[in-house]
């Protein structure tokens, strides 16, 4: 079969990242990241003998969906494979409705957060899309290529929502996740305009490098462990390393961002994927997320001389109620740590904050703010907090009435909150997240260093004056 293999291109001006549990437009300094999921499911087919074609509408430089459909008429598809998410939902519904009036009799398939939060629900109100992969998507898209291959003979394979003749949703039988994560080839970067991937801070290519899936932790707010589930999975040290050396050798990748949960989520093999790294004179350069709680002085020594320059880590309040609200199971002290530790041993820290989480006050988000500017994190993140169904925070906002959204596109932890919890109000959120903003990032210290890193490499010019009309 003929798969083309979709990430909708820009909607009235906006590029979305769509991976996993991250999507948000790339409006901040955030980078373009490349669309990994997209990329894997692209070497699985080709695996079974698919002619495949990967379409990243971030790196289009024609707007609209011109350039898409002419791309997809010229290949002739047996199916379409778009990736969605919630703040990029009606570009994405423009991208799918516009292939199906050029191409009708092509299946447009959808995957990724959206449809496994919403479920039924979600693909009701999205007739523009045939089929939706449930979950994790490698082993449901297996399924559908085979499930289409056969003609669609008998009920939907695991994984994969179909309509019934009236074009009502028929729920998905699960598909179990993935349980050897060795057993996937590495992800058809060659497919990728890598140059258009490259980090804010120096300009370099970079690539996602799975190395887990997974989380245990049961913080009320994430979507995690509805997507990849609870139980951690992982990748071997031998695995993780070949692909690391693959990059480098055939593309000359040698900036990476490993993409897990929790970085050090399973701490022996945190170590031994940093000494491997050193044992073979320190080759690449990378960053990772964790928790604050995961990490000490030993670890974090062990990673900088690794490679690592940069570590994310969710913070989210500077009140400890709320923090346990939120069921974080972390302390001030663990966070004050974390990030003092990161200073000491010379990794940048990016700071993820949350404002409005339950609980929440004008004088626990006044507390957040303080604590956030005091830390001395080197970037931080603030977002609103968001009810997203299939999280515990949405079943209690659902309960509680505290949902103000009408559009499934609104569900945007980076855009403005819509959730009224009563004790602060969705515009007082959004203004606490713009005034930590712009008192982090026009600070004089902030601003000094973006100065001096300038002049050490004037490549990011670019990159800043975006960031700064951002701000
Ligand atoms: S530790 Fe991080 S990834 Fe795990 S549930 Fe909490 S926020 Fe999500």
């Amino acid at each position: 079969m003929r798969v083309v293999l979709i990430n909708p291109p820009p909607h009235e001006g906006k590029r979305f990242i769509r991976e996993g549990r991250c999507m948000q437009s790339v409006a901040s300094w955030a980078a373009l990241w490349p669309p990994l999921t997209l990329a894997q499911l692209a070497v699985l087919a080709r695996r079974d003998g698919h002619d495949v074609l990967l379409l990243d509408g971030n790196t289009q430089r024609q707007a609209g969906l011109k350039p898409l459909l002419d791309a997809v008429g010229a290949f002739r598809p047996d199916v379409a494979v778009l990736s969605t998410g919630f703040p990029s939902l009606e570009g994405d519904h423009a991208a799918a409705l516009a292939i199906r009036d050029a191409y009708p009799g092509i299946p447009v398939v959808g995957l990724g957060q959206f449809f496994t939060l919403t479920g039924t629900e979600g693909f009701r109100e999205t007739p523009e899309f045939d089929l939706a992969l449930m979950g994790e998507p490698e082993k449901p898209f297996m399924n559908l290529l085979a499930w289409l291959q056969s003609g669609r003979q008998g009920d939907p394979p695991p994984g994969v929502m179909c309509r019934d003749a009236d074009g009502h949703p028929r729920d998905a039988v699960p598909a179990e996740p993935l349980d050897r994560l060795d057993e996937l080839p590495f992800p058809a970067v060659d497919l990728l305009q890598r140059d258009a991937y490259r980090l804010p801070h120096n300009g370099q290519p970079f690539m996602l490098v799975n190395v887990a899936r997974g989380c245990s932790a049961p913080c009320i707010f994430c979507i995690a462990p509805a997507y990849h589930g609870r139980r951690l999975r992982r990748h071997s040290l031998e695995y993780v390393l070949a692909e690391l050396e693959h990059f480098d050798r055939e593309f000359g990748l040698k900036h990476f961002l490993f993409w897990e949960e929790v970085f050090a989520h399973d701490r022996t093999f945190a170590e031994a994927l940093c000494e491997a790294m050193i044992s073979r004179g320190t080759p690449w350069a990378w960053a990772a997320t964790t928790r604050a709680d995961r990490v000490d002085r030993a670890l974090l020594t062990l990673m900088k001389r690794a490679g690592c320059f940069l570590l994310g880590l969710g913070i989210e309040s500077g009140n400890q109620v709320i923090l346990d609200n939120a069921r974080k199971g972390e302390t001030l002290d663990d966070l004050r740590r974390a990030v003092a530790l990161c200073r000491e041993t010379g990794i940048r820290s990016m700071g993820h904050f949350i404002f409005g989480l339950p609980g929440e006050t004008r004088e626990t988000a006044e507390e957040t703010l303080r604590f956030a500017l005091s830390l001395g994190l080197d970037y931080l993140q603030c977002y609103a907090a968001v009810p997203y169904p299939g999280t515990p925070l949405g079943k209690m906002a659902q309960e509680k009435g505290w949902i103000r959204a009408t559009r499934w596109s609104q569900y945007d932890f980076g855009g403005p909150s819509i959730m009224d919890i009563g004790t602060i109000t969705p515009e007082e959120v959004d203004a606490f997240r713009r005034r930590l903003f712009r008192r982090f990032y026009l600070s004089p210290g902030f601003l000094a260093r973006q100065a001096r890193e300038l002049l050490a490499n004037p490549r990011q010019l670019i990159q800043a004056a975006g960031f700064l009309r951002w701000i």
